[in-house]
């Protein structure tokens, strides 16, 4: 209940249900929350967000004018009153959290959990990536009080802002799916990653759950002293974890496999081995909420993944695309790479490839990396975008040969020549660059006849 107290209003007391920040998403009750953003002034919509059904906003000290006619609350810093608003919204709900974080795989591991959890309990997750200080609380807000499990992704770009989420959910589990290189720019290496990552565990409840990547030694190490009252219990491919895959069977359907904890055979119908990780981090956490082994295959074969990550496409000219172009970095770059050079069944097996953006100095060499490191005997084309991409054409180059690597700047070029290439029924492509890149164009491209 927020009591409206602005002088001379009709209006002495209102009660709001649900908060929003966009006033085209408003629903009936709701308490509207402006920014003072750069380009715009979200104060400018208030007097809209009341008229299509907001029951209250709120309002910046120091923007002028409050309007004395709508029912609003004067705070000091909108920002800081969403997040407080949810913070103690958090402590008022009986809802178990978990928390994701990582630099790969957040939003699918959120997924995967969320349908493990989801055979047991009314779950609710973030939704797409609103995993930041304004998508996180206002995830916490959108919580109904029926909700039994609430799975929210932590994302971050600096120190401290994952500690900042984690003290705000105080989460009974965290799953850490792993260190890679995003944000190398921001944080200058990946042991401070790995910092900024475990500080997820700095909100953890009492007795909590700490899910990690077992086979990452910057974790293992920062952990081998944890001496708080959580569990640690890790996944990984090597045997050294507590669950390890023991037979990976792929195909373009998805992933089958065993684990060491039982003769259960899973089924993910989700590409690439890298997700059969993913999922290992969710059956942990699901397990810990007490979802048992039996009914995970249901929460497996419910799975629905966010867009355009390795989301496979028909294209034209019977061709199948792996569209992974939501984003990339040389993590998750050499998983996909892998992913393909392993898919039986295809005669042609194509990569179009751009930029993997924020590296930092060292970003001509990791994409170099890349193409140097292509199997040229499971690799039949290699095609690059972008600036940086041509660093990958470059290292391609090395060990495929002239012929099979081009560089381009035009993405209907690049689809061209590949439908030239095309052995009907029989042709995969990968398409994968960092989102600024806009690489799915290339699929729409493939798509068109
Ligand atoms: P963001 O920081 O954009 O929120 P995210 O951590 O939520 O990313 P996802 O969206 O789940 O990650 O996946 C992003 C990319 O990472 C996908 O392209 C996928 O191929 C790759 N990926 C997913 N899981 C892993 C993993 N465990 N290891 C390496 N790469 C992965
Ligand atoms: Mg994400």
């Amino acid at each position: 209940m927020i009591k409206h107290e602005t002088e001379g209003s009709a209006i002495k007391d209102v009660s709001v249900e649900g908060v929003t920040i966009d006033t085209r998403k408003i629903e009936e009750g709701n308490l509207f929350i402006p920014f003072k953003g750069e380009n715009v002034d979200g104060h400018r919509f208030v007097e809209d967000a009341i008229n299509k059904g907001a029951a209250a906003a709120l309002w910046q000290k120091d923007v002028p004018n409050p309007p004395t006619h709508l029912p609003i609350l004067i705070v000091e810093d909108t920002l800081i009153a969403l997040q407080e608003l949810a913070r103690n919204y958090r402590q008022q709900l009986n809802v178990k959290v978990l928390g994701i974080t990582g630099s790969n795989g957040k939003t699918t591991t959120k997924d995967m959990v969320a349908s493990l959890l989801g055979q047991e309990f009314q779950v609710q997750k973030t939704e797409g990536n609103f995993n930041n200080h304004i998508g996180l609380p206002l995830t916490i807000l959108r919580l109904k009080e029926e909700t039994e499990m609430a799975i929210l992704e932590m994302g971050m770009s600096s120190r401290g802002e994952i500690e900042f989420l984690s003290k705000l959910a105080q989460p009974d589990a965290v799953i850490i799916t792993n260190i890679g290189e995003s944000h190398l720019l921001d944080l200058g290496s990946r042991e401070a990653i790995a910092d900024a990552k475990l500080e997820i565990i700095l909100g953890l409840q009492n007795e909590g759950l700490i899910v990690y990547h077992g086979d990452e030694p910057l974790l293992q190490e920062r952990l081998s002293s944890y001496d708080g009252n959580g569990q640690l219990r890790t996944f990984g491919r090597s045997t050294q974890n507590d669950l390890y895959p023991v037979e990976i069977t792929q195909t373009s359907a998805g992933n089958t496999f065993t684990t060491n904890r039982s003769g259960v055979s899973f089924h993910l119908p989700v590409l690439g081995t890298h997700n059969v990780l993913n999922a290992l981090a969710s059956m942990l956490a699901a397990e810990f909420f007490g979802v048992s082994y039996e009914k995970m295959n249901g929460g497996f074969a419910s799975l629905k993944l966010t867009n355009m990550r390795m989301e496979l496409v028909e294209g034209a000219a019977g061709i199948n695309i792996i569209n992974d172009a939501y984003n990339a970095s040389p993590t998750s770059m050499k998983a996909a790479i892998e992913l393909i050079s392993n898919l039986d069944g295809y005669e042609r097996k194509i990569l179009v490839l751009g930029d993997m953006l924020e590296l930092g100095p060292l970003e001509e060499k990791y994409h170099y990396q890349i193409g140097s490191s292509l199997d040229a005997d499971k690799i039949d084309y290699v095609f690059t975008y972008g600036k940086l991409g041509a660093y990958m054409a470059e290292g391609a180059k090395e060990v495929l040969g002239e012929d099979r690597v081009f560089s381009y700047e035009d993405k209907e070029m690049i689809s061209n020549k590949i439908k030239q290439l095309v052995r009907p029924n029989s042709t995969l492509v990968l398409v994968k660059a960092s989102r600024g890149m806009k690489l799915e164009e290339v699929v729409t491209f493939l798509q068109q006849k």
